[in-house]
């Protein structure tokens, strides 16, 4: 089978190390296996998304000499195949509405969940809303059972959807598809049968697999890299014009020792300067040599050997 895979930028900042580093492994991982590979700009979210950075995001990864074998897909002009996904979750009788703010939601959350952002719920309105409450969001039901996959990277990988979050958001009442949703649609609707991207998203990865299956779509493999910190440890931050790919004054100069860098972070061999002297033949001598057991099989990594200044690998 033919793998196509995908890099899915938010255009919500420039794109820095980590993503070059997640862009990187999603084109080797395609490409060296003859796959095809090509850009999806997650721009749901309107109040987050900088228009100008869909034009910093392509100019980058050109820049880089990626080169994507479709035509890209913008979320944000998809919202008719969502729609018609929302629509078969409805006739399976697993879609209702929820008339809950999160105020409401932090109130009586008492269940265990993972992640600080989110907020488990508890199924308030589940059969039905209360009087006067308006409409806030489409919610599914999910069942009280371990979903289990198999990620690449990170290996056996289980959640109980009805213990992490509850029934979760597929829609705003006046608002955006959620990006489970979508993500799973804009995946099956294009043939997506390799999904690479940053280990942040691995937390997520059940429910959307949960809607795969109600949805009679297949399941892509998983590939959660891990997720690139910065020299102390902390996140890095799209506005840290330090490893923004973007504000580097001398990226014409630092391209090769970036990309170099990528590599090296994801622990492939890199060329010497007499092998491959331009950002597009270190991507090609990356798919050439692409070894996938040596991933980092790790949470995070630190930028440690990567300077600001500069540098040569
Ligand atoms: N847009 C997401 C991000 O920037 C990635 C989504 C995905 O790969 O499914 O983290």
């Amino acid at each position: 089978m033919k793998i196509v895979g995908r890099f899915a930028p938010s255009p919500t900042g420039p794109l820095h190390i980590g993503s070059l580093f997640t862009a990187l492994g999603s084109y080797l991982l395609a490409k060296s296996k003859g796959g095809e590979w090509f850009l999806r700009i997650d721009d749901l979210d309107k109040q987050r998304v900088i228009p100008e950075m869909m034009d910093d995001i392509f100019r980058t990864l050109e820049f880089f000499g990626f080169e994507w074998d479709r035509e890209p897909i913008w979320q944000s002009k998809r919202d008719k195949s969502y729609q018609q996904a929302l629509e078969v979750l409805k006739d399976k009788g697993l879609i209702y509405m929820c008339g809950c703010s999160r105020a409401e939601i932090a109130r009586i959350a008492t269940a265990p969940h993972g992640s600080s952002e989110e907020l488990f719920y508890p199924g308030t309105c589940r059969n039905g809303i209360e009087k006067g409450k308006i409409l806030r969001a489409a919610r599914v039901r999910v069942p009280n059972d371990l979903i289990k996959f198999n990620d690449k990277v990170v290996g056996r990988y289980q959640q109980n959807l009805g213990e992490i979050c509850g029934d979760f958001v597929v829609k705003r009442a006046d608002g955006p598809f959620a990006y489970h949703l979508a993500t799973v649609v804009d995946d099956f609707d294009s043939g997506v049968n390799q999904v690479v991207r940053g280990g942040d998203l691995l937390y997520s990865t059940p429910r959307q697999i949960y809607l795969q299956r109600v949805l009679g779509y297949p399941q892509p493999e998983y590939y959660h890299l891990p997720l690139i910190l910065s020299e102390g440890g902390s996140k890095l931050s799209k506005r840290d014009n330090a490893i923004s790919l973007m504000n580097s004054d001398d990226l014409l100069k630092r391209g090769n020792f970036l990309l170099k860098s990528a590599l090296k972070l994801l622990g492939q061999r890199i060329p010497a300067s007499s092998e491959a002297d331009s950002p597009r033949e270190i991507l090609q001598y990356g798919i050439t040599n692409f070894d996938f057991n040596v991933l980092p099989k790790v949470d995070s990594l630190k930028l440690s050997h990567y300077s600001k200044s500069g540098g040569s690998l």
